[in-house]
Formats: C-alpha cells, sequence, structure tokens
C-alpha cells in the first residue's frame, strides 16, 4: 500500500485571468488620475472599501462615489520575506492594515518605510500609482 498517496509536481503554474468591473470601473478611472474614491449606499449610507457594486450592509444596489480620504493610521503590518511566485521579482515587501480617518480599515503594500522604523500607531497616507501595464494600484507611505 503507497504510505504517500500524492502526485508532486515540480510546474509552475501560471493563472491569468480577467476581473469583471464594469460597477467599479469609476474607481479605477479615478485611481489612474491619481485620486482615491470608493462608494456609499444610497439606501442606506454605508462606506465600502474595496468599492462594491452591491452593497454588503444592505444589498442596495444603488450607490454613489464619495471620496475616501488618504490620512491613515496603521494598524498592523507583516514583513513578507519569502514571497509568493508571482511577487517574487519585488522582493521583501510590507503590507500593512492602516485605519482611514473615516473608519474604514484598507490593506495595502506599505513603502517608504524600513522594517526597523515602522511602528502601529505611526502616521501613514494612501496614495495612487500608476503601476506597470496600465492597472493601477495603491500604497501606504508615511505621513
Ligand atoms: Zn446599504
Amino acid at each position: 500500500m503507497d504510505e504517500n498517496p500524492y502526485l508532486h509536481s515540480r510546474r509552475a503554474l501560471h493563472l491569468r485571468f480577467d476581473i469583471p468591473i464594469l460597477k467599479t470601473k469609476e474607481f479605477w478611472d479615478m485611481l489612474r488620475q491619481g485620486k482615491l474614491v470608493t462608494t456609499k449606499c444610497l439606501k442606506c449610507g454605508n462606506v465600502s472599501f474595496p468599492p462594491q457594486a452591491d452593497c454588503p450592509k444592505c444589498m442596495g444596489s444603488e450607490s454613489e462615489w464619495v471620496d475616501l480620504g488618504t490620512d491613515a493610521t496603521l494598524v498592523t503590518f507583516t514583513h513578507v520575506k519569502i514571497t509568493p511566485a508571482s511577487f517574487a521579482e519585488d522582493g521583501t515587501y510590507t503590507i500593512a492594515i492602516a485605519q482611514l480617518k473615516s473608519g474604514l480599515k484598507v490593506l495595502a503594500w506599505l513603502e517608504g518605510v524600513g522594517a526597523e522604523t515602522v511602528k502601529p500607531g505611526m502616521g501613514l497616507r494612501i496614495e495612487a500609482r500608476a503601476g506597470t501595464g496600465g492597472s493601477p494600484y495603491y500604497v501606504f507611505v508615511p505621513a
């Protein structure tokens, strides 16, 4: 009887996927212009981030775009030293969760601060970045 019923493969898997963004296209368009916006439900007033096509609180599908704000406070972070294959070319990096003035907590990469100086409670700012290949993204940087 086989003690190890697994097939091990050393093949690298490459995934390519398209994410439909029709109902959140405004977010991506604004991000390309360097602005961060998100959705506010017109039915219950819930503000979500990332922007949601439908409100996760009341399931309403009517929303308006509101400014996300840029000032944040670092809640927690982790330094990623062993990177997944898809981020191997980026080297080590830091992922942070920070709370915006609105109370929303946002997950993003943290740039511009070394492992020895990053501390929960420090002031951060969220910024839009152009990205390579036309895909904009956002990061935290020290305030
Ligand atoms: Zn709602």
